[in-house]
């Protein structure tokens, strides 16, 4: 990934950085003192993946969650049965809590019901998370646990769906999610550093060497979850560096003047470990949940053109607050029109100047135009994309009808207009899995076969390259990460074979052997 000197043959590193790359008679001459040698017997070293926009702590208590994705499930019933097994097996009044669901691949193409949620669990409380992470299902016990009945009101930004007896159904999108994950006990301090752990073994698995969460805490305070992080630091355990990036209302709260500053947020002393990035904005929801916000509306759906979560005046606020006290700002902002109204409020925010160093980023941007992409090179915003067709993109198909469909997630259009970007998982919305998403970026097809406007993928070198520099640039750590370069990190990846000459279709043989971080092997299968 090294421009300069993109193709070697041995590298030499020391303690946690990279001393000398190239070739092997100049590598070794470049040896002071003895060195151990491992011989890597043709398989290929890479930077290590750098997944800039996942949700570290949301990937660890995942794994003790039902998985109720399309991997495990295919129709309502066996949510059910998923749902009735877990019951039994745990005390009435425990939490149920799954993952993952995605109602475009259900056989049956909706949510399940609450009615359907109690016959599963009649005695548990149960909370379905959608994959999108913008909508949760619950059964009547959970309901009742959160207080949520027919009179309750529609929190702002939110909405509990009501079926026409004015019953609320179950379905709570967006805000409306809050009511029932309140009522739903926090993990420990331990349980979250556990899970933190956990995590950091599944990206390392992945050849992933670097994470940032991209939504740190939830409800009042950070300093929960920032507890659960040092916690996870301390315990020595932590397998790949973290970067967190507390909520906006920590930072510059809607509607306050406050600010604070990022030394206010307390993570231990290894920042290339752990540390506080940029601080988080959500302006708008999601493509498979029709909440994110559009130009156009969603398919068959005449009246709804998404949601945008703060009027133009507010989110100019708070940015204008967070960019004056030094902050980088990471912006959620997924259809047109949310990319539109953020670089607006980007624009006004930052006085009509470019982000420069600052590199305020924005997320996901799964539908623009040219016109927005030649903003986002103006303004200098980083977007910070999703290449994941492979699962998401039914869904995708179903929200928008084919044509707008084809246009999703345009990577060659920003290549095109030499737009700065990273690619990133958002997992656990999908898996952490680079290879994967690369692979999807490349080939665009959706789970049910359909190719999504292949002229809108990249090329696999280019991939890996907005996966490994991309997300060192997006982070602003390209000074250390990303390439493999006299005076770096030691952090990278060995394949199993060189991914520029692996065909297509033999893509998903290509395997990571090992993930080694600040010079140590963190996964070796
Ligand atoms: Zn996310």
């Amino acid at each position: 990934m090294d421009e300069v000197a993109p193709r070697a043959d041995a590298l030499l590193i020391d303690g946690e950085r990279i001393l000398a790359v190239g070739r092997l008679a100049d590598v070794e001459a470049a040896v002071q003192r003895g060195a151990r040698r491992v011989d890597l017997e043709g398989q290929t070293v890479i930077p290590g993946f750098n997944d800039c926009h996942c949700h570290v702590l949301g990937i660890g208590l995942g794994l003790s969650q039902i998985d109720v994705s399309a991997d495990a499930v295919r129709t309502i019933g066996d949510i059910q049965r998923a749902v009735g097994a877990r019951a039994a097996a745990v005390p009435e009044a425990q939490w149920i809590v799954g993952r993952g669901y995605d109602q475009n691949m259900l056989a049956e193409r909706r949510h399940p019901t609450r009615a359907e949620l109690d016959a599963a669990a009649p005695h548990h409380p149960v909370m379905l998370r959608h994959t999108s992470g913008h909508v949760v299902a619950g059964n009547s016990r959970a309901l009742e646990a959160a207080g949520i009945g027919m009179r309750t009101a529609d929190p702002a930004g939110g909405e509990i769906e009501r079926g026409p007896d004015g019953e609320p159904t179950g379905l709570l999108k967006e805000a409306a999610m809050e009511l029932l994950l309140a009522a739903i006990p926090p993990p420990t301090r331990q349980q979250g550093s556990t899970a933190i752990v956990r995590a950091t073994e599944v990206m390392a698995s992945y050849g992933i060497t670097s994470a940032t969460d991209a939504a740190t805490g939830e409800g009042e305070s950070a300093e929960p979850e920032l507890a659960m992080y040092r916690g996870a630091l301390s315990s020595g355990a932590q397998r790949v560096r973290i970067l967190l990036l507390p909520q906006i209302r920590y930072v510059a709260a809607a509607g306050s003047a406050e600010v604070h500053v990022t030394e206010e947020f307390a993570v231990g002393d290894k920042p290339e470990w752990l540390g506080i990035e940029g601080t988080k904005i959500f302006s708008d929801g999601a493509m498979s949940t029709r909440t994110a916000a559009m130009r156009v509306p969603y398919a068959g759906h005449a009246d709804n053109i998404g949601m945008l979560l703060w009027d133009e005046e507010t989110l100019v606020d708070m940015m204008r607050r967070a960019h004056g006290a030094g902050w980088q700002i990471v912006t959620h902002a997924l259809g047109d029109r949310a990319v539109e109204t953020v670089l607006d409020c980007y624009q006004q925010a930052m006085d009509g100047r470019p982000a420069g160093e600052r590199r305020h980023r924005m997320e996901h941007c799964m539908v623009f135009d040219e016109a927005l992409g030649r903003r986002m090179r103006e303004l200098e915003i980083v977007p910070v994309m999703q290449p994941d067709i492979f699962r998401l993109g039914d869904g995708y198909v179903a929200a928008l009808g084919l044509d707008r469909a084809c246009d999703v997630i345009p990577l060659r259009l920003l290549e095109r207009l030499g737009v700065r970007y990273a690619l990133s998982s958002d997992a656990p919305v999908v898996p952490c899995d680079p290879l994967a998403n690369i692979h999807s970026a490349v080939e665009r097809k959706t789970p049910s076969g359909v190719t999504l406007g292949r002229e809108n993928g990249i090329d696999v070198m280019t991939a890996i390259r907005r996966y490994t520099v991309g997300g060192a640039y997006a982070m602003r750590t390209d000074g250390m990460k990303g390439m493999i370069r006299p005076g770096m990190l030691a952090d990278f990846t060995v394949l199993s074979r060189d991914p520029a000459s692996t065909p297509p279709e033999e893509w998903p043989s290509l395997r990571v052997t090992m993930t080694v971080v600040g010079g140590e092997v963190r996964y070796k299968p």
